[in-house]
């Protein structure tokens, strides 16, 4: 057997089985290899069976005294029903479902059984337990830390460890691509010891040496990456972007409100990048309604104080729009805007000729291409167009982890040599951001601008439902608005129960609640204009309430708001919670967060009091880590995320040894040819896919 001896070889596997076994991506002996268990099963304890306890997991060695098959009387299924002893007694064994265990297994055979005991009236009972026949080498699936593979239909976990074992020998001639040195000041054991005990360990020791070395490789791989990126990015040139001093002090004057201390000190790290001839790489991440556009307009209008164009992208049209109007808002008289989506193209002032649609789109992009806009915001759409942007020198991403890789690189090849600011408004803690985005530098925004009441947060319960329509009317009377959000667009499926969706939330609230007030829908199947429409009525106050659904999570700008009610809480997570909660409070109205369930387990319920009770996005943002981990939390296509197998947010002190292991290597990484060919060979794999 070879590394890359297909998985068709291996003994007892059929044609349907290496089909299963490819779906989990397991093509070759060395795919097999670097296929993880995710739990073990702790079936080393060996119990003489009149010892046996209710409930405990544990392995009894005994004979088989005799099996036999018979069909239930009730549910018509085969019962495998079997009886074991040992020098103590004896213990009933069932199966179900497994009539060809008769044909296997036959009195006399020694055995191992692992599971949980049962014990009623007639004494011990273990049901549907594994079992192996005793032979000259030590167990394979009993009596021992047993592990448990994550495993779609099709491949059972016995027939995977059966592999493994084929396998594993290989493992003693996996190559260490680690140098001795970064072994030793780390403490890790060889690559070959490591493969070989995540799969198989004796003890939990050997478990926990393994599973370090394997993390370390992951988080080791990411901050080289990042190191050689951020390298190469110093390599590069971009133009300088001066700091128009007066300028920038006027435009700050020309606010309604002074900056808060964290935006002042975001906007000087920004300027200050941008002020060099090295591309900024920089990700401002700062709390729902912290400010970030206006720290952005700043950046944009050194841009263009500096007679360079910039562009700014959002994630949807809705969004798009939003950035459109408050920068166009900020910079009127400052610079010319345009916006370009889908299905829209305008400017901040002033009009272009053409007729059609298609004329103006082209004198559109025209109007770029010959300068007479000075930044553009827009959507994916920027990138599908055939725009030359010779000009180019900032490019601003808002919510970058919504977009695709494949855009996010479209963007930086046609960004060479300009400078680049990513937004966020999911609050990122410095750990997750440095594993994450080690390549980026990083500025947060942690205070909220001063004035801000902190929002009134309640979980309430279905009795209490009506008071809470009652004290929305209040709201509104008093000349506030209300936002609900509902989980679905539209109830596809009815016989599930009532799930709250915008549709028939909408036509309750519009028909029966708040017959008197003017109720609207937003979602994201509307089409762009009619979203436009609703939007813009509801900012101009024609609209009470807005009944929608996570279309409105970022971005979306209401001062006058005042209450956000969110159905089927349940179903979101903190961070996203969290953003909803943002779209209230954003002036100086104290506002209001209902939480509504539809049915919330024990774990969810704590989730949504521990919301209740914080109203800093940070911690939530913790917390909805350790709760749920970073895949839900902030999407697995997240950079880095999916090549993150065992190690986790959790590993802090694994990520820090990382990074500086890293930052050791790369300036001499010549003199670690194993470390360039592991780097180089993943390159090749990234561009191949
Ligand atoms: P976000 O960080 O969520 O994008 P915005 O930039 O949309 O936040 O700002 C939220 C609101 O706060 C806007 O209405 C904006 O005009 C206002 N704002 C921003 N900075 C300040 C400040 N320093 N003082 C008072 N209000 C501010
Ligand atoms: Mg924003």
């Amino acid at each position: 057997m070879q590394f890359s001896t297909p998985i068709s070889q291996f003994s007892r596997v059929g044609k349907t089985t290496a089909k299963h076994l490819e779906r989990l991506g397991i093509r070759a002996a060395k795919d097999l290899l670097y296929y993880f268990p995710f739990r073990y099963e702790d079936f080393r304890q060996i119990v003489p069976i009149d010892k046996l306890q209710e409930g405990t997991a544990v392995t009894v060695r005994g004979r088989l005294e005799l099996i036999a098959n018979r069909r239930s009387f009730r549910t018509r299924k085969v019962v495998t029903e079997a009886l074991v002893n040992d020098d103590t007694g004896s213990v009933r064994v069932v199966w179900f479902n497994q009539s060809f265990l008769t044909d296997l297994l036959h009195p006399g055979d020694e055995l191992f059984i692992s599971g949980v005991v049962k014990v009623d009236m007639l004494g011990p009972q273990f049901v549907g337990p594994v079992y192996e026949k005793k032979t000259e080498s030590e167990p394979t699936h009993t009596a021992r830390l047993v592990p448990i593979y994550p495993l779609t239909g099709g491949v059972t976990e016995k027939q995977l460890r059966f592999l493994m074992k084929q396998a594993i020998p290989l493992a003693e001639s996996w190559p260490e691509w680690l140098p001795e040195q970064v072994r030793q000041e780390n403490n890790l054991i060889s690559l070959p010891q490591a493969i070989k005990l995540i799969h198989f360990p004796s003890t939990m020791p050997e478990l926990v040496l393994a599973s370090r070395r394997l993390k370390f490789d992951e988080l080791f791989t990411l901050q080289l990456q990042a190191a050689i990126a951020r390298r190469q990015l110093s390599e590069r040139r971009a133009s300088r972007l001066i700091f128009y001093e007066a300028e920038i002090q006027a435009f700050v004057r020309s606010l309604p409100f002074a900056l808060t201390k964290s935006q002042k000190i975001a906007a000087w790290e920004i300027l200050k990048d941008i002020d060099r001839t090295v591309p900024m790489n920089r990700l401002l991440s700062g709390d729902v309604g912290s400010g970030k556009t206006v720290v952005a307009a700043i950046a944009l209008y050194t841009a263009v104080l500096n007679k360079r164009q910039a562009v700014l992208m959002a994630p949807t049209e809705v969004l798009a729009e939003q950035h459109f109007a408050s920068l166009s808002n900020l910079l009127h008289s400052r610079a010319r805007l345009g916006l370009l989506t889908q299905s829209a193209q305008r400017l901040s002032a002033g009009e272009l000729a053409g007729k059609t649609k298609k004329a103006y789109k082209q004198n559109f992009i025209k109007a770029i291409q010959s300068r007479e806009i000075d930044v553009i915001v827009g959507t994916q759409a920027l990138l599908e167009e055939a725009i030359d942007f010779q000009n180019l020198a900032l490019v601003i991403v808002d919510e970058q982890h919504r977009f695709g890789v494949a855009q996010r690189n479209t963007l930086k090849m046609k960004g060479q040599g300009v400078h680049f600011l990513s937004m966020t408004a999911t609050p990122i803690p410095r750990s997750l951001a440095l594993l994450l985005y080690g390549d980026l530098d990083i500025s947060q925004i942690r205070e909220l601008p001063p004035g801000r009441k902190p929002i009134s947060t309640r979980l309430v319960d279905a009795s209490n439902r009506n008071k809470a329509y009652q004290f929305i009317r209040e709201q509104i009377r008093a000349g506030r608005q209300a936002f609900v959000v509902c989980p679905l667009i539209e109830n596809t499926t009815p016989e599930t129960g009532e799930k709250k969706s915008v549709l028939s939330e909408y036509a309750k609230l519009s028909q029966k609640i708040f017959p008197d007030l003017r109720v609207r829908f937003l979602h994201g199947k509307l089409k762009a204009a009619e979203k436009e429409k609703v939007l813009a009525e509801f900012k101009n106050r024609q609209a009470d309430i807005l009944v929608a659904t996570s279309v409105i999570e970022v971005g979306i700008d209401i001062p006058n708001a005042s209450v956000m009610m969110v159905e089927g809480a349940e179903r979101f997570g903190l961070a996203q919670l969290h953003q909803f909660r943002g779209r209230v409070g954003r002036s100086s109205h104290q506002s209001y967060c209902f939480l509504f369930t539809e049915n919330a387990s024990g774990v969810a319920h704590e989730r949504l009091t521990y919301f209740a009770s914080h109203t800093d996005g940070f911690s939530l943002a913790e917390k909805d880590l350790a709760l749920r981990g970073p895949g839900e939390v902030y999407g697995t296509e997240q950079s880095g995320m999916e090549e993150l197998r065992l190690a986790t947010i959790a590993d802090k002190e694994l990520i820090q040894s990382a990074r500086s292991a890293a930052a050791k290597i790369i300036p001499e990484l010549n003199r670690f040819p194993t470390v360039a060919a592991y780097l180089e060979s993943r390159r090749r794999l990234i561009h191949l896919e």
